[in-house]
């Protein structure tokens, strides 16, 4: 297992389509170990495959950030069929490192999942397994969780972060 770079903010991969998983490989488990590892190291709660510059539709999500192992689970090309109740909630992200937000999301969803074997499996989760859920699902679509943020506020954080960048 390795720690792989992850891209940040303005990245150009951060943006781009992400294509479905088809075929697993074992060069996919590798990837999967290395995204978990990735997420443990930077305390965070999940990592996308486009952070770390491949553009799939694969995503893992900790929420114990590498201290459970029962709490490891592998999105593949997952999509939200439903969702219910709100949770208001600070929100960070591994590619805007050092910011975090208030946001609102589902309390609860309901998520259709393949399996690296390729069947589909249903999964549901709530509280923070849920927002981590949207937040690495919205990563799939090219979407940050300060795209959720209203403009103004979404400017001063850029400003703020482009500023770190610099100094
Ligand atoms: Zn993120």
């Amino acid at each position: 297992m390795a720690v792989r770079q992850v891209i940040t903010w303005g990245d150009p991969r951060l943006k781009n389509k992400n294509r479905d998983v088809e075929d697993w490989t074992p060069e996919l488990d590798q990837l999967v170990a290395d995204m978990f590892e990735t997420t443990a190291s930077q305390e965070g709660a999940g990592l996308a495959a486009p952070q770390v510059g491949i553009n799939i539709r694969l995503a893992v999500v900790d929420v114990s950030s590498g201290a459970d192992p029962a709490q490891k689970v592998v999105l593949i090309n997952p999509e939200i069929i439903r969702e219910e109740g709100e949770q208001i909630g600070e929100e960070g992200c591994l590619s805007i490192p050092g910011f975090t937000e208030v946001l609102k999301r589902p309390m609860k969803v309901w998520i259709k999942n393949r399996k690296p074997n390729g069947d589909w499996e249903e999964l549901e989760a709530e509280e923070l397994r849920a927002r981590a859920f949207c937040h690495e699902i919205d990563h799939l679509h090219g979407r940050l969780f300060v795209e959720h943020l209203g403009p103004v506020k979404r400017n001063i954080i850029q400003r703020k972060y482009q500023k770190q960048r610099r100094d």
